[in-house]
């Protein structure tokens, strides 16, 4: 099928759009890479008027490193500027490794870090990820900017904080503490494919290898990504070891994981264990990472 008609605008700043998305309201949408758009608009499941394109802002590209170690990355950065990036090789290498796992190539050359936010797939890595390293999310409006944290913009399958007139400018990411351990794993039908579960985890750890603060994201089980917070309680305070890191497994047993055409929850849940405990034996050096 084909989207229904409609006109495409193309605002060249963030100011522009913002006026645009208020004048035309519930008849417009932003479009960024369209990987996840066109799919809807294609199968009518959505028929806006308007199509705001936000491709020809440049204030929205580029990824920028701050002095105190944090790095800035504009909404309209592709997944393949990430996953190429030195700079995210270098401060935030937990999403260059993850980068990979996401889709395919061709859809990695257009979709965007705020468009894969603003979707808010439950399968999606960007929003683990962003919740694995404690990144915030710049949101503006005609009303004004404000910063919201990963950890309260994901509200459910498709659902975010995000209001209406508001559009993502930039993902702020704060600095790793030296020595971050961290680890990426999921698992999908075809490679390319949505993950049925996935792991994404940083832990912060003391020079003798204590781990003082641990974020351990599971997504594709439920309505969208979510930390493992007896998981998490259960490895701080420790020295992993693969016997203490198999010790741990039990604080996973109070997860609910979602069944549907592609896994029944009792599978999610056995998969949920597999990686959790692969995982943290990648992030604290007993295994091997795994690429794509
Ligand atoms: C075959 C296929 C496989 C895929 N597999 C994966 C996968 O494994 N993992 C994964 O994470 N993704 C996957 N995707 C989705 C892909 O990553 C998309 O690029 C991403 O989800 C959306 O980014 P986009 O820039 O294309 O957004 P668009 O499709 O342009 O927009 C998506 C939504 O976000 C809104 N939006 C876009 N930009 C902004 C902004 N700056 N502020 C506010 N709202 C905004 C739009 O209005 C729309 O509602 C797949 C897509 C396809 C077609």
């Amino acid at each position: 099928m084909k989207p229904a008609p409609l006109d495409i605008l193309a605002p060249t700043s963030v100011a522009h759009a913002l006026s645009l998305l208020v004048e035309h309201g519930d008849q417009a949408r932003l479009i960024a890479g369209g990987q996840s758009l066109m799919p809807i608009l294609a199968m009518r499941l959505a028929a806006p008027a308007i199509l705001i394109d936000l491709n020809g802002i440049g204030a929205l590209r580029g990824i920028h490193a701050q002095a105190d170690g944090s790095v800035i990355i504009g909404a309209l950065s592709r997944h393949r500027d990430l996953e190429r990036s030195d700079l995210v090789a270098e401060r935030l290498p937990l999403i260059a490794a993850a980068m990979p796992w996401v889709a395919h190539v061709q859809i990695r050359n257009r979709g965007t870090i705020g468009g894969s936010l603003a979707h808010a797939d439950p399968a999606a890595e960007l929003p683990a990820l962003c919740l694995a390293l404690g990144a915030t999310l710049e949101l503006h409006s005609p009303r004004g900017a404000r910063h919201v944290a990963a950890a309260d913009f994901f509200q459910g399958v498709f659902a975010t904080e995000r209001a209406d007139d508001e559009m993502i400018t930039a993902v702020h990411l704060p600095a790793a503490s030296p020595g971050q351990r961290w680890a990426f794993i999921e698992l999908a039908r075809r490679h390319g494919d949505f993950a049925l579960c996935g792991i994404a985890l940083t832990a912060d750890c003391s020079p003798i290898g204590q781990v003082l603060g641990a974020r351990i994201v599971v997504f594709g089980v439920s309505d969208c990504a979510q930390r493992l917070p007896q998981l998490e309680a259960a490895i701080v305070g420790t020295t992993p070891t693969p016997t203490s890191i198999d010790q741990a497994m039990p604080a996973l047993d109070q997860v609910e994981a979602r069944s549907d055409h592609h896994a029944s929850s009792e599978y999610r849940l056995e998969l949920l264990a597999t990686l959790a405990r692969r995982a943290l034996r990648q992030a604290f050096g007993f295994d091997e990472r795994i690429a794509p």
